[in-house]
C-alpha cells in the first residue's frame, strides 16, 4: 500500500489525472479534475476505506466480484505461499501447477451436471472470446463451416473486446467502436417490466421472447446459427431476473435448431443467486459456461470456460484432425490466480456463503420493497439472491423514463454514497443496482436499505 506520508494526496491525484487512463470514465472530465477521483486504500468485510479514511459499505462488491468480502487473510496467504513456491509456469502442451489442477476439479465438482473440462483465462471478456472460438471450432470439426452466428440479447453484457463487445447488447459498447461485428445478432431482452404489451403475463411474455428468437433463427437460416449466449439474470443491462418459464422456452427453441447454449455466469456463478450456479437455479442446461468474478472473489484475475462433455467430445476429435488447439493465453491457469481460486472456493463453503446469499438476499429484497416499492417514482424493485435493482420512472402509470439529462440514477447513487453506502447507477437507464458481498449480514442489509430509502427520498421527494 502507498504510504500517505511519502506521497501526498495532491501529488497522487495529479499523477492520476495526468497518466492513468481509466476504463469506463469520462476522459476529459477526469483529466481536467472535474469529476471525483477516489483512491481506495483498504477493505474489511463489506467495507472499503479510501485514503481520506472515509469508510463505505460496498453494496456492489467492487463490480459484483468481491463475493467473500475484503480482507480475507486465507486468500492473501494462499497467493503469497504460491508466489514463494512457484509464481508462474505456463499451461501449454499439457503443463500445469497443483492449484490450477485442483481448481479445475473443484469447479467441475460444483458445476451443473454434464460439465467436464475447464479452460482458464483472466477476464470475463477473454473467456467469452474463448467461447466464441470454441463454438466455431466445434462446427468446423463437425463439418458445418456455415454454422457460425452467435445470438445474444439486447441489454446482455458479455465483455468489451471486439467479439464480446459485439455480444454485449448495449449501445454505448457498439456506437463508439463500429460494433457489433457481423457474426453477432441480438434478440429481445427478457425485461418483463418493459414488455411491449402490458396485458402479457410472465408466461406469455416468455413465450413471446422465445418466438422472437425462433423468428430470428429462421430468418437467418438455422444452418448459420451456432450459439445463443445469455446471463441467467441480466446484469449490467439492468439486473433483471427472467420471467417465469423463460429459460425453458428458450432452450426448447435452441434444441430444435441445434444451437449451442452459452450461460454467461460471470456474475451469477459461485453463489450470487443463492445457488452455486444460475444454471441450476433456473434449470438451464448449458453447453458452455463462462465464469470469472466470484471464482477468485477478485483477489486475483481469473476466468474460465466450463465445457460440457458433449462439446468436449467434439473438441477432442478436433485435435485428432487439426493438431493441438491454436488457442491459449500466456497467463491461462496462472498459478497465483488458481491458488486464490482454491482458497476462495474453500472459503465460500466454510462460511456457507451460497446459502447466506439466498437467505440474506431474500431479506434484503423484502426490505428494499417495503422501503421503496410504493414511492411514486419507483417503477419496480426486483432481484434474486444478492442481486437487486430499483428502477426509477418519471411516471408510475406509463412507466416513462426520466430525461437522461436529469441523471436521476447517478444522483441517487451519489446521495447513497454520501450516506456511506455504495450502490451502482446502472449505466443504461435510471436503475440503482446492488450486488453486495455474499457475506452480507441482515444488519448490514438493514443499513443499505435505510440509506437507499433516504437517498431516493432526497433526490426524488415524495
Ligand atoms: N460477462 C458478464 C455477465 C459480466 O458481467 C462481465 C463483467 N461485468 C463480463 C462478462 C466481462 O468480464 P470482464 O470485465 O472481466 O472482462
Amino acid at each position: 500500500m502507498l504510504d500517505k506520508t511519502i506521497l501526498p494526496d495532491n501529488e497522487l491525484t495529479a499523477w492520476d489525472r495526468d497518466h492513468f487512463f481509466h476504463p469506463s470514465t469520462h476522459m476529459g472530465q477526469h483529466a481536467r479534475g472535474e469529476s471525483p477521483n477516489r483512491i481506495i486504500a483498504g477493505g474489511e468485510g463489506v467495507h472499503i476505506v479510501d485514503r481520506q479514511g472515509r469508510r463505505s459499505l460496498d453494496a456492489f462488491a467492487g463490480l459484483y466480484c468481491v463475493n467473500v468480502g475484503y480482507g480475507r487473510e486465507k486468500i492473501a496467504e494462499a497467493i503469497a505461499e504460491q508466489a514463494a513456491k512457484l509464481p508462474y509456469y505456463h499451461a501449454y502442451v499439457g503443463h500445469g501447477s497443483e492449484p490450477s489442477i485442483r481448481l479445475a476439479k473443484m469447479i467441475i465438482d460444483r458445476a451443473p451436471q454434464g460439465m467436464s473440462r475447464v479452460f482458464f483465462g483472466l477476464s470475463g471478456s477473454d473467456a467469452n472470446e474463448t467461447n466464441v472460438k470454441l463454438v466455431w471450432y466445434y462446427n468446423n470439426v463437425l463439418g458445418r463451416p456455415k454454422k457460425k452466428k452467435i445470438i445474444s440479447r439486447w441489454r446482455g453484457y458479455h465483455g468489451s473486446g471486439l467479439m464480446t463487445g459485439s455480444l454485449t447488447g448495449l449501445a454505448a459498447f457498439h456506437n463508439q467502436f463500429d460494433l457489433p461485428l457481423p457474426p453477432v445478432l441480438h434478440t429481445e431482452a427478457p425485461y418483463y417490466f418493459r414488455r411491449p404489451d402490458r396485458s402479457m403475463d410472465e408466461d406469455q411474455f416468455s413465450a413471446w421472447c422465445a418466438e422472437k428468437l425462433e423468428e430470428l433463427i429462421l430468418a437467418e437460416g438455422p444452418e448459420t446459427v451456432a450459439a445463443f449466449i445469455g446471463e441467467p439474470v441480466l446484469g449490467t443491462g439492468g439486473i433483471v431476473p427472467p420471467p417465469r418459464g423463460y429459460w425453458e422456452k428458450i432452450q426448447a427453441v435452441l434444441a430444435k435448431y441445434d444451437v449451442l447454449l452459452i450461460a454467461d455466469e460471470v456474475v451469477t456463478g459461485f453463489g450470487r443467486l443463492g445457488s452455486m450456479f444460475g444454471s441450476d437455479h433456473y434449470g438451464i442446461r448449458p453447453d458452455l459456461i463462462t465464469i470469472a468474478k466470484g471464482l477468485t472473489s477478485a483477489y486475483a484475475p481469473l476466468s474460465g470456460v466450463i465445457v460440457s462433455e458433449k462439446v468436449w467430445r467434439v473438441l477432442e476429435e478436433g485435435s485428432d484432425k487439426f493438431g493441438p488447439i491454436g488457442h491459449g493465453w500466456t497467463y491461462s491457469a496462472h498459478p497465483l490466480c488458481a491458488a486464490a481460486g482454491v482458497a476462495n472456493l474453500e472459503l465460500v463453503d466454510e462460511l456457507g456463503l451460497v446459502a447466506n446469499a439466498g437467505e440474506v438476499g431474500a431479506y434484503f429484497l423484502k426490505g428494499l420493497k417495503e422501503a421503496l416499492a410504493d414511492h411514486p417514482h419507483v417503477g419496480e424493485v426486483r432481484g434474486e439472491g444478492l442481486l437487486a435493482a430499483v428502477e426509477f420512472v418519471k411516471d408510475k402509470d406509463d412507466r416513462a423514463f426520466f430525461d437522461a439529462a436529469e441523471k436521476v440514477g447517478p444522483r441517487v447513487a451519489a446521495a447513497l454514497l454520501e450516506r456511506g453506502v455504495i450502490g451502482r447507477a446502472m449505466p443504461h437507464g435510471d436503475i440503482l443496482g446492488f450486488a453486495p458481498p455474499l457475506c452480507l449480514t441482515r444488519e448490514e442489509a438493514d443499513v443499505v436499505v435505510a440509506a437507499a430509502k433516504a437517498a431516493v427520498e432526497a433526490v426524488l421527494p415524495r
